[in-house]
């Protein structure tokens, strides 16, 4: 699998607390959104100036958390709030199914097609998009003061996180949430969506609000995040795709009107699919033996081998100990050294000189 550089997106899924005019302010008094529960107070201004500094994209939620969720999956119960910090939200406490779903088609999915569009656009340009979520919270909740400045929240791809935790800890008198006061795990949030599902390298970053509640502190604290991104950055180099989690449906995640009558499939069911799809690509590339390993990676960048290699990594990653050879013959159905004798042509010399400019990283 090839390296990539990569270049960074930044998402602020609650920018704003604007409810547009139609919704009449969902019920409440003007004086609530000024609060957190319309929006995360600062992470937008905060999103803006961390883009500016890398020269980077940005995309920034257009309306209150309270009109939909940004960072909930169409079908949690949450995406539309019925009640937050204990207050209701008059227009949401009844609010049916269709106006859920209108809500989702008019204030959700525009932002999360912005985000694909910004994603397809580095990819484009031969990059790995590393995708930074910018949130804030409360220092005191529910009556406790939280003790943390930044949370770092994160999945099961570590690879971003863990660096920036440990970089952000060798700042004084910080103290560092991992997976606090959140926890990063929630399927078909923002970051699962187009991190998680797309391979990418990811990190939402927690801020409590009293550390940018002006134009001056913000600038302060994007000082501070820019070192430290630059620093994981650097450290983390060139990335590949890295998937932690089976893929799961397009058409479901991405349309809103599956929500009715839809029963998504459990994770076993959904893994038994993908593992049946695997083995017919391997039966499908055992059958056509006229096809050349150097043509798929010319073409494809990937090839018997590669699938081998990935075969050994998914072991490795389970304390499965295979060997190279061991793991390419999953594939080939008889021994690397036999399927070359028996089906590899002689390369010609156009090929050979496309594979040799080619970022080819196995043998
Ligand atoms: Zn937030």
């Amino acid at each position: 699998m090839s390296q990539l550089p990569t270049k960074l997106l930044f998402l602020c899924d609650h920018a704003s607390n604007v409810v547009p005019a139609a919704l009449e302010r969902l019920g409440l008094p003007e004086d609530a959104f000024k609060t957190h529960i319309a929006y995360d107070i600062g992470a937008g201004a905060l999103t803006a100036a961390l883009a500016e500094r890398f020269e980077a994209p940005s995309v920034l939620g257009k309306w209150s958390r309270l009109v939909v969720d940004l960072n909930r999956g169409h079908d949690d119960p949450t995406v539309v709030m019925r009640l937050s910090d204990g207050r209701i939200i008059p227009k949401n406490r009844d609010i049916t199914q269709p106006e859920i779903i209108n809500r989702i088609t008019h204030y959700h999915a525009p932002y999360h097609a912005e985000i694909e569009r910004r994603i397809a656009e580095i990819q484009a340009g031969g990059c790995i998009p590393v995708l930074i979520s910018i949130h804030s919270f409360t220092p005191v909740w529910r009556g406790v003061m939280r003790p943390w400045q930044f949370g770092i929240l994160w999945d099961r791809d570590d690879r971003l996180a863990k660096p920036l935790i440990d970089r952000l800890k060798h700042e004084e008198n910080l103290t560092i949430g991992d997976n606090e006061p959140y926890v990063g795990t929630l399927e078909n949030d923002c970051m699962y969506r187009h991190g998680t599902m797309n391979g990418l390298p990811h990190a939402l970053i927690e801020v409590r609000q009293d550390l940018i509640a002006d134009d001056e502190a913000v600038s302060q604290v994007a000082a501070l995040l820019e070192v430290a991104l630059r620093d994981c950055l650097d450290a983390m180099g060139p990335a590949t795709l890295r998937f932690t989690r089976p893929l799961t449906l397009t058409s479901y995640l991405g349309n809103p009107h599956n929500l009715e009558g839809v029963s998504p499939m459990d994770e076993k069911t959904r893994t038994e699919m993908e593992a049946e799809v695997f083995r017919r690509l391997v039966a499908h590339l055992r059958a056509r033996t006229d096809v050349q390993n150097i043509d798929m990676m010319n073409l494809a960048g990937f090839c018997r081998n590669c699938l081998g290699d990935w075969y050994r990594e998914a072991a490795a990653t389970r304390g499965i100990a295979l060997d190279k050879d061991e793991a390419r013959e999953i594939v080939y159905g008889m021994s690397p050294a036999e399927w070359k004798r028996l089906h590899q042509k002689e390369a010609s010399p156009e090929a050979l000189a496309q594979f040799a400019k080619s970022d080819k990283t196995h043998s």
